[in-house]
């Protein structure tokens, strides 16, 4: 199941998307919170209406986290190794030294959320280096804490396509990510979250193109943090959420990966497509 939400008439709802991927149908008993479905409650129950267009449709963040976004840093090699090498990394320990013992796990404030199709906006007054990372998201479904790897599956609910939007002059400046990542419009999420029973997460095409342009392709098996190493680790100390979202990390091609660097600029179309999963697209104000 592909489900998205979506303001229509003024009203948020969630909708199921059908197979053909230009129509949907809303869901007619006021849900607005995807979480609910997670949740196993009976009262949960969509109540779908007639088939209509997705065009026209407001798309919103397809899940609203209880807290932070998680975010995985330098997941993939050769986006380890461009970053590393690009001057931005305050926390690089040496040119060749691009692939970590540990996961970096960061995190983006919820408030910067949007969907598919809202604009990102490029903060001039607060920086001139916006970049893109396009990137798997995981979503959680269930409440749990010590995940074995094993186990790390039976906790996901779905799977969604992310761009880690990035001012990489204050993501350098502060050290510590979190300002840098998390301007407001800075965490384009959707267009829907796929439900897990649909979804390979271990052999994914990830593409990412800027105005047309092919900047970044891989596939998510080459992960060096899979995703049950990640909830693992997540989980080991702290209790996961239902609606939790673990943004897998990016591998090369991003703006900094150029020389010189390709930051964005007004009007660019970011537009990352994830097998199966669908595009996200937002464009620079
Ligand atoms: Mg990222």
């Amino acid at each position: 199941m592909k489900i998205g939400l979506f303001l229509h008439e003024g009203r948020r709802a969630l909708g199921v998307v059908e197979p053909d991927g230009r129509s949907v149908r809303l869901d007619t008993t006021g849900l607005d919170d995807v979480r609910a479905l997670m949740a196993g409650d009976s009262r949960a129950v969509l109540k779908l209406g007639p088939v209509r267009p997705l065009a026209g449709l407001t798309y919103l963040p397809p899940v609203t986290p209880a807290r932070n976004i998680f975010c995985v840093g330098k997941n993939y090699a050769q986006h380890a190794k461009e970053f590393n090498q690009s001057g931005f990394d305050a926390t690089s320990k040496g040119k060749d030294a691009h692939i970590d013992e540990f996961a970096a796990i960061f995190t983006k404030a919820p408030t910067c959320l949007i969907g598919h199709g809202a604009e990102i906006d490029s903060h001039p007054a607060v920086t001139q280096q916006v970049d893109y990372e396009a990137e798997l998201a995981v979503i959680i479904g269930k409440d749990a804490k010590s995940v074995p790897r094993e186990r790390a599956y039976d906790i996901v609910w779905g799977y969604a396509v992310c761009n880690d939007v990035t001012a990489r002059d204050l993501q350098q400046a502060h050290r510590q990510w979190f300002v840098g990542k998390s301007f407001d419009t800075f965490c384009p999420l959707g267009p829907w979250i796929t439900t897990a029973d649909e979804v390979d997460p271990e052999n994914l095409n990830l593409e990412c193109r800027v105005n047309g342009e092919l900047r970044q392709q891989a596939n998510t098996s080459d992960l060096i943090f899979d995703i049950p190493s990640l909830i693992q680790t997540l989980s080991a100390g702290m209790r996961l959420l239902p609606g939790d979202v673990i943004a897998t990390g990016t591998p090369a091609g991003v703006g900094i990966g150029f020389d010189p660097p390709r930051f964005l600029r007004a009007g660019d179309v970011v537009e990352i497509s994830i097998g199966g999963l669908g595009t996200l697209s937002n464009r620079v104000k």
